[in-house]
């Protein structure tokens, strides 16, 4: 591993903060959590009595891009004054944590906290270095072999109290003129020194002593099978019944998880435990190798059953991680951030294992410690923490015409009730955790499916469905009417949605929830005007098809409503030109232009585009086949 210190820092916390930076950006050491630092300090308190301080990485803070308000300053006389308590729970432990802050607005302070206080050392840095685990998680742990007497070792306790007692009554013990760092078992390294720098240092020095010790890791390029996106929404059906919420569920087809996943003794290696416990909060105990949920829940139960303390309550059983010779590896969140969070730590986790196996045989904790992270009263606070998930979260929507104006404000406004979302568009879109941008035109039904098909592999389903895209030919008498202009309103606003639905289908009604569709029709469907007979006639058949829609899916649970917009200018259709000459043409100023309705308000796309989210969520579960007018009231359509 490379050293990529390049600064001098005099201040010690801007100097911790530097290092933790450096750590955190690099995914073998920390990723998704697994790591903090902390620094000792004397400086004067409020009084002007200089006071011995722990700056240690708080809470909700990444390493990647902490800054000195992310460390929570502690009382260190306190903190070891702490060590000598015999036991204590670890919720109590985090209140007398808070407790020894000097500042109330500091965030909370590192669960792993007092194992910081106890090492002598002014600079302490912590990470779950990959190269490190998997020298732990062997049959024979080649930890003494390769770092001999640098290295203090911790046999395996879990994080909270009793860990940093369990340190604090061997460290002394077995630390020698040559220690440099601490290696907890099956959980990660320490490092410490005189000063930041030192401390990277020898992180550095120690884990690239663990990297050469394994061999080098190449993953063939593999075949990679297609896969239907029906099945793929029936599986994800089955896992959101599991776990009793719609769920994400990302396919990987990357070389490592089809390699993995090629394995002949894929059930034996990928079932013997995480590479360290913390993960199983993301990937659970064990992966589902195959596709039998069932099975896997009924596992999960039964373990639990015998195994819970009395009160406990169990987590949604249902897996995190899938793996199967034909789709690869499936991750699973409750939101697409957490299936690829599940993703990136079970990649790496593929890595020891291989790696592992390679040095003699992967060996992971037992169960039972297995369980008692899963189940630890810190997490189970954090999760009641978190609240209520917003209304859409797990669910997917496909959004056509998602690039601007309504189609885009429709995509925002599911995003921002929890929805991920496929944005279709001939434009191209930047994908992110909870959007996918995909480049298309909606007339042709190869580019559909193409998106249907991507959208499915990356989110697992489809739920809603938005039909946005449309073209507004122009002012066009009849009689001047050309054929070309008729079939391309046609061609966009009406026959691509049937295509869009006919293809759609099959995934929808494997909605956990239930499928719901809006298409953006216009208020020139219940009042045309003239000039506007091709894009009236499409608004009207696309709505048309929509109520028969209504008709053929209410059976599959599936709801289908029309929106009809009126007079939306901030859309790419509105220029500020277009705008003047209308408004002028009526006599009006542009803002009395804008506001020409009965309610005197303006109409926007985010007007449209939460009309839109309303109409998908249970606020309308009783509603289908319907047409809302968003036009301000007008009084042909009254
Ligand atoms: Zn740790």
């Amino acid at each position: 591993m490379e050293n990529r210190w390049a600064d001098t820092i005099s201040d010690p916390l801007d100097a911790c903060v530097y290092a933790s930076r450096l750590l955190g950006s690099e995914p073998d050491l920390v990723l998704h959590g697994g790591g903090n630092t902390s620094v000792k300090m004397s400086v004067p308190d409020i009084t002007g009595a200089a006071t011995d301080v722990l700056y240690v990485k708080g809470s909700g803070w990444d390493l990647a891009s902490i800054e000195r308000a992310g460390f929570a300053p502690l009382r260190l006389d306190r903190l070891r004054a702490l060590l000598t308590v015999e036991s204590l729970p670890d919720s109590a432990m985090m209140n007398e944590l808070r407790c020894a802050l000097l500042d109330a607005s500091a965030p909370d302070p590192s669960v792993e906290t007092l194992l910081h206080a106890l090492l002598p050392h002014p600079v302490v840095l912590h990470s779950h270095a990959d190269a490190v685990i998997t020298l732990t998680n062997l049959e024979k742990p080649l930890v003494e072999e390769v770092f001999g007497d640098r290295v203090v070792v911790i046999p395996y306790v879990m994080p909270g109290f009793d860990l940093a007692k369990t340190c604090a009554t061997l460290f002394p013990q077995l630390v020698t003129s040559r220690t440099i760092g601490m290696v907890l078992m099956n959980h990660g390294l320490f490092t410490f020194g005189a000063d930041a720098r030192e401390a990277y240092d020898r992180h550095i020095e120690l884990v690239t002593l663990a990297e050469a010790r394994l061999s080098p890791l190449e993953f063939e390029p593999q075949f990679i099978p297609t896969v239907d996106p029906v099945d793929l929404a029936a599986l994800r059906k089955e896992i959101s019944a599991a776990a009793g919420a719609p769920m994400i569920v990302s396919r990987h087809t990357d070389k490592a998880s089809m390699a993995f996943t090629d394995r002949r003794d894929l059930a034996d290696v990928a079932t013997r435990g995480p590479a360290t416990p913390d993960h199983v909060i993301r990937t659970k105990r064990i992966p589902l190798v195959g596709r039998d949920i069932a099975g896997y829940v009924a596992d999960y139960r039964r373990y639990f059953e015998e195994h819970a303390r009395p009160g406990l309550t169990m987590l949604d059983p249902a897996p995190r991680i899938v793996l199967d010779n034909l789709l690869g590896m499936l991750s699973i969140g409750r939101r697409a951030k957490d299936a690829d969070i599940a993703h990136d730590i079970y990649v790496h986790t593929i890595r020891i294992i291989e790696r592992a196996e390679a040095l003699g045989g992967y060996r992971a904790l037992p169960a039972s410690d297995l369980f008692d992270m899963e189940y630890w009263e810190l997490e189970q606070a954090k999760l009641r923490l978190a609240g209520a998930p917003a209304e859409f979260t797990g669910e997917v929507a496909l959004v056509t015409g998602a690039a601007s104006g309504i189609g885009r404000a429709c995509a925002d406004a599911l995003r921002a009730r929890g929805a991920s979302v496929i944005g279709v568009d001939l434009t191209h879109t930047k994908s992110t955790s909870d959007y996918l941008g995909v480049r298309g035109d909606v007339t042709n039904p190869e580019d559909l499916e193409d998106a249907i098909r991507l959208g499915v592999e990356r989110f697992g389903g489809i739920d809603m469905v938005v039909a946005s895209a449309g073209v507004f030919p122009g002012n066009t008498p009849i009689v001047s009417l050309r054929e070309a202009e008729w079939a391309r309103a046609m061609d966009v606003n009406a026959s691509s949605v049937a295509s869009l639905f006919s293809q759609v289908h099959p995934v929808l009604r494997l909605s956990p929830r239930g499928g719901r569709v809006v298409v953006v029709a216009s208020k020139n469907v219940p009042a045309p005007g003239p000039g506007a007979a091709a894009y009236s006639a499409s608004k009207a058949a696309v709505t048309q098809l929509a109520r028969v829609a209504a008709l053929e899916w209410a059976a599959d649970g599936i709801r289908v409503n029309v929106v009809h917009p009126d007079a939306v200018f901030d859309t790419g259709l509105w220029t500020p030109e277009v705008l003047a000459q209308r408004a002028a043409h009526y006599g009006m100023t542009v803002e009395e232009y804008k506001r020409r309705n009965l309610l005197g308000t303006e109409v926007t796309s985010a007007t449209v585009g939460k009309l839109v989210a309303s109409l998908c969520s249970d606020a309308f579960a009783c509603t289908t086949g319907a047409q809302v007018p968003v036009d301000g009231g007008n009084e042909r359509v009254i």
